[in-house]
């Protein structure tokens, strides 16, 4: 059976298509700069790379082109082979706690929800129409970055503020990168073979995020509200004290959308470091002893350390430690500063495998005499997508 994985951004298209149950990666490739100038499409099939640049007006332009290409490059030969397509959608609110069939009802809700992620569920929608259109005999699931997170109990998801807020306004912690953690806490309970057991992951990319998992199930996570908070990330700079806010608007003469924006994209790594919010660059600074390089990684550090002790509390002890995204899977040097710090608990690490455990490698980095064993696990958000599409279809 012949899946799709959906990831449609306000300018872009991401897919994938699978062979499932097995898995295999049919062939995949984005869209990019849908609706602008210089819009083109690259695509990976059979270990080629075909890039093509062409006018993409629309979302709907994008997946007429993908069709036609899925036929062309035989990957189907009747676009009904394809019986399932399943969509990442940021913002499931609190009312999807799992992936779900599209119909009228939940094309509706998605939209009513865009308040709470106004940058990403029109777009993640915009996306869905055009496949309903395109593909009408598939199966259409909304995967929802939320959802994972919806487990959380209310102790931990409710902010100390006016009830108020919270049930006319839907103020809470929602979480984020849900399919991700998700993918990832599977997967290490299936390496340490234990379905009960508590795991914390450590999603580390430009935008980063940690969650506490107890038997499969989140029970914390750090981005709240919206992904700004939490740990400090590429250019947002996690948690901070709110009254920072006010202050700086009287102090600047800023409007609150301008601190908005310099709150999510000009700070975290790249305000601390001043050099850039991609920890490449600022690890290049580093071997060059640069202040600032090494502050902005202290900084990261710091965060992510009080947030694995917090949660290695909150769950009574952990079976496992895990780093996955782009900084967690390929940054040695990130990876022994955590858990260097956090001997204290028990934790060795294993500077040889932590060395060689990048560039898609999974593995583990710790020493067998390690409290916690601590694994890298490259995520995949994508056949997470396709499996949760394929359990309705099975
Ligand atoms: P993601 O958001 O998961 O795609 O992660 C992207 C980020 O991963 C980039 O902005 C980099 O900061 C980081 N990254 C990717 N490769 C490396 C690497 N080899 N070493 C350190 N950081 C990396």
């Amino acid at each position: 059976m012949k899946i799709l994985s959906v990831n449609a951004g306000s300018s872009s298209l991401k897919f994938q298509a699978y062979e499932m149950p097995n898995e295999t990666i049919l062939v995949k490739g984005v869209f990019e700069r849908i609706g602008l100038e210089g819009s083109f499409y690259t695509i990976k099939i059979n270990g080629e790379k075909i890039k093509k640049e062409v006018p993409i007006k629309n979302h709907e332009v994008a997946v007429q082109i993908l069709t036609e290409e899925l036929v062309n490059l035989d990957v189907v030969k009747d676009l009904k082979e394809i019986e399932g397509v399943g969509h990442r959608v940021v913002h499931g609110g609190d009312i999807y706690k799992d992936s779900v069939v599209i119909d009228d009802n939940v094309l509706s809700t998605i939209e009513e929800l865009s308040p709470l992620a106004p940058l990403h569920n029109p777009a993640n929608l915009v996306g869905i129409q055009a496949f309903m259109k395109q593909i009408p005999s598939a199966v259409q699931v909304a995967c929802f970055d939320t959802a994972f997170h919806q487990t959380i109990e209310e102790d931990r998801y409710l902010y100390a503020v006016p009830n108020e807020w919270y049930t006319k306004y839907g103020v809470r912690k929602y979480g984020f990168h849900g399919m991700s953690h998700k993918y990832v806490s599977h997967r290490v309970s299936d390496l340490l073979d234990k379905k009960y057991c508590n795991i914390i992951v450590c999603h580390l990319g430009n935008g980063g995020s940690i969650s506490a998992v107890r038997d499969g199930r989140c029970i914390d996570t750090t981005m709240g509200f919206t992904p700004n908070a939490g740990i400090v990330m590429g250019s947002r700079s996690g948690d901070i004290d709110y009254s920072i806010i006010p202050y700086i608007m009287k102090k600047t003469g800023k409007s609150i959308e301008e601190i908005d924006t310099i709150l999510n994209k000009q700070s975290g790594m790249l305000a601390v470091s001043e050099i850039s919010s991609d920890f490449r660059d600022i690890e290049a600074k580093i071997s060059e002893r640069d202040h600032k390089a090494i502050l902005a990684h202290y900084l990261f550090v710091n965060s992510v350390v009080s947030y694995i002790a917090k949660y290695y509390v909150e769950l009574g002890g952990a079976d496992a430690i895990c780093f996955t995204a782009g900084v967690g899977e390929n940054s040695p040097h990130v990876r022994r500063m955590v858990i260097d710090r956090l001997a204290c608990l028990g934790l060795k690490l294993d500077r040889k495998q932590n060395e060689e455990m990048r560039l898609g490698k999974e593995g583990m980095i710790t020493r067998e005499d390690s409290s916690v064993p601590c694994f890298v696990i490259p995520t995949d958000e994508e056949v997470m997508i396709a499996r949760d599409t394929y359990s309705f279809l099975n």
